[in-house]
C-alpha cells in the first residue's frame, strides 16, 4: 500500500493535465486532478475552440458576399446576429468542457474543483485539504498580459471578447502575434471598423519574412487598418470613446481596445518555494526534455513551461510522461517541426525553419509562389495564396514550408507529415498533385 494518497496529483484541468491524467489513470495509476476554472483550460473554454468558431461566423459573411459571383444573386450577408453566435459558440463551448469532465471521469481520476498549492515536497493544499501524491505535475497554464501603460484598464483581453453582448463598432487590437491578429481578422469579418497597432515593421515577428509580408498585405486587404511601428503609450477615456495614443503621437479613437500583448505562466500563488523550484523568465518554470524540473518527482507541462505555447504540444507531453511514468513506455514530445496555424482570414500555417533560419545553418534553395486561387479569381475577392518550400541545398530535404492562403492550416498538417519524415524536394517533385487544388502547387512547384 502506498504512504501517499495518489500516484499522481495534477495541477491543472487544461489540455496538458487532463491529457496527463486520463492516459496516466488508464495505465493504472491512482490520480487526481485540481482545476478551480473551468475542464479544458484556455483552449476550450478562452482560446482555440471560441475564437475559431467566431472565425468560421466571420467566414460565413464573406461567403455570402462572395456567392453572388458565382450566380447566388440574393445571397448577401446582412446584419450580423452577435446574440445567435454567442449563444452557439457558450453551448459549444460548455459541451465540450463537460465533455474532458466525464473524460475524466471515466478514467477513474479523481477531480478536485478548487485551487492547489504546495505545502512540502509531496503534500499539497487543495482548496484548503492536505492531499499528499508520490508525483506531482504542474500544468497550470498561463493568462494574457497587458502592458503597463496609463489607462491599461480600459482595455480587454482576449477572454473578455468571450463575454462581449454586443459586438463593439470601432475597435483597436494591439500586438502583432496570434492572438492580436487572429482577433483583428475575425472582429473585421463581422463588421467592427478594426485599428491593428504594433511595433514591429511586420506582424508576425519570428515567422518567414515572406509570409510576414504576405500576411501584412492580406490584412490590409480585408480592411483592417494597421498601424505599423506603433507601440501604445496610453489610454484615455474620451466622450466618444477610448482614445489611444501611440510613441509617435498617433491617435486614434474607437469603442472598445484589446490587448494581445502575449501571455505569462500562471506560476503564482502555487507556493512553488516551499518545493525549492525557482521560475524562469515571466515565471516560467524550466524543464527538460522529459518535462521534469529540478524536482525528480515534479513535472511541469504545457503553457507554464513557456516553451512552445500550443495545445497539441501541451496534450503531446502530457500523454508522453504519463507513458513514461506509469506506462512503461518511455519518451518525450519533440519540439522540432512543431506545424502552427494562425486562424486570420486567409489563414497562415506554417512547419519547419524560416528562410532566415534555415539560411543561418547553410545554403537554401527557395520555392516561392504567389496567385489568386480559382475560387477568387471569380468572387473577385482580393485574397491572395502564398506558398514557399524552404530546402537544405546540401541534403535536398524539405526544412521548411509556409503557407498564406485559404485552407492553408488543413494543408500544411500534411506537409509537416512529409518534413517529419525527412522528405527530399525530389519526394515533392515525385508526388503527383490533386488537381484543381491549390495545395497540388506544394508538389509542383519549380
Ligand atoms: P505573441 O507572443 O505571439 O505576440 C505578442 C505580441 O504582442 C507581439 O506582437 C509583441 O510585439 C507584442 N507586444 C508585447 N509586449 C508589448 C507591449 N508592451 N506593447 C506593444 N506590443 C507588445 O503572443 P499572443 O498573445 O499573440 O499569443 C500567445 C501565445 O499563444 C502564442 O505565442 C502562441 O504560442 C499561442 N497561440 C496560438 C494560437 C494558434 O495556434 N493559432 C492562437 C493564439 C495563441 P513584439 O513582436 O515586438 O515583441
Amino acid at each position: 500500500m502506498s504512504a501517499y494518497d495518489f500516484d499522481l496529483f495534477v495541477i491543472g484541468g487544461g489540455s496538458a493535465g487532463v491529457r496527463c491524467a486520463r492516459i496516466a489513470a488508464t495505465h493504472g495509476a491512482r490520480v487526481a486532478v485540481a482545476e478551480e476554472r473551468f475542464w479544458g483550460g484556455t483552449c476550450v473554454n478562452v482560446g482555440c475552440v471560441p475564437k475559431k468558431i467566431m472565425v468560421n461566423a466571420a467566414e460565413y459573411g464573406l461567403w455570402a458576399e462572395e456567392g453572388k459571383a458565382f450566380g447566388w444573386l440574393e445571397m448577401q450577408a446582412g446584419a450580423h446576429d452577435w446574440q445567435t453566435l454567442k449563444q452557439a459558440r457558450d453551448a459549444e463551448v460548455q459541451r465540450l468542457s463537460a465533455i474532458y469532465g466525464r473524460l475524466l471521469a471515466n478514467a477513474g481520476v479523481t477531480p478536485f474543483e478548487c485551487r492547489a498549492s504546495f505545502i512540502d515536497a509531496h503534500t499539497l493544499d487543495v482548496g484548503g485539504r492536505r492531499v499528499t501524491a508520490e508525483r506531482i505535475v504542474i500544468a497550470v497554464g498561463g493568462h494574457a498580459l497587458k502592458p503597463e501603460i496609463p489607462g491599461a484598464e480600459l482595455g480587454m483581453i482576449s477572454d473578455d471578447l468571450f463575454t462581449l453582448e454586443e459586438l463593439p463598432k470601432r475597435v483597436a487590437v494591439v500586438g502583432g502575434g496570434y492572438i492580436a491578429l487572429e482577433f483583428a481578422s475575425l472582429l473585421r469579418g463581422l463588421g467592427a471598423e478594426v485599428d491593428l497597432l504594433y511595433r514591429q515593421p511586420l506582424p508576425l515577428r519570428g515567422f518567414d519574412q515572406d509570409m510576414r509580408e504576405a500576411m501584412r498585405d492580406a490584412l490590409d486587404a480585408r480592411g483592417i487598418t494597421q498601424h505599423i511601428g506603433h507601440e501604445v503609450t496610453k489610454l484615455e477615456k474620451q466622450e466618444g470613446g477610448i482614445c489611444v495614443t501611440t510613441t509617435a503621437g498617433h491617435h486614434v479613437t474607437v469603442d472598445a481596445v484589446m490587448f494581445a500583448t502575449g501571455r505569462q505562466p500562471n506560476t503564482r500563488g502555487l507556493n512553488l518555494e516551499a518545493v525549492d523550484i525557482l521560475t524562469g523568465r515571466f515565471g516560467a518554470i524550466p524543464v527538460d526534455a522529459n518535462q521534469t524540473t529540478r524536482q525528480p518527482h515534479i513535472f511541469a507541462l504545457g503553457d507554464v513551461t513557456d516553451q512552445l505555447n500550443l495545445t497539441p504540444v501541451a496534450t503531446a507531453q502530457g500523454h508522453a510522461l504519463a507513458d513514461t511514468l506509469f506506462g512503461n513506455r518511455p519518451r518525450t514530445a519533440s519540439l522540432k517541426n512543431v506545424p502552427t496555424a494562425v486562424f486570420t482570414i486567409p489563414p497562415a500555417a506554417t512547419v519547419g525553419l524560416t528562410e532566415e533560419e534555415a539560411a543561418a545553418q547553410g545554403p537554401v534553395d527557395i520555392y516561392l509562389t504567389r496567385f489568386t486561387p480559382m475560387r477568387h479569381t471569380i468572387s473577385k475577392s482580393p485574397r491572395k495564396t502564398l506558398m514557399k518550400l524552404v530546402v537544405d541545398r546540401a541534403t535536398q530535404k524539405v526544412v521548411g514550408a509556409h503557407m498564406l492562403g485559404d485552407d492553408a492550416p488543413e494543408m500544411m498538417q500534411g506537409i509537416a507529415i512529409a518534413i517529419v519524415s525527412g522528405a527530399t524536394k525530389q519526394d515533392f517533385d515525385a508526388t503527383i498533385g490533386i488537381h484543381p487544388t491549390a495545395a497540388e502547387e506544394f508538389v509542383t512547384l519549380r
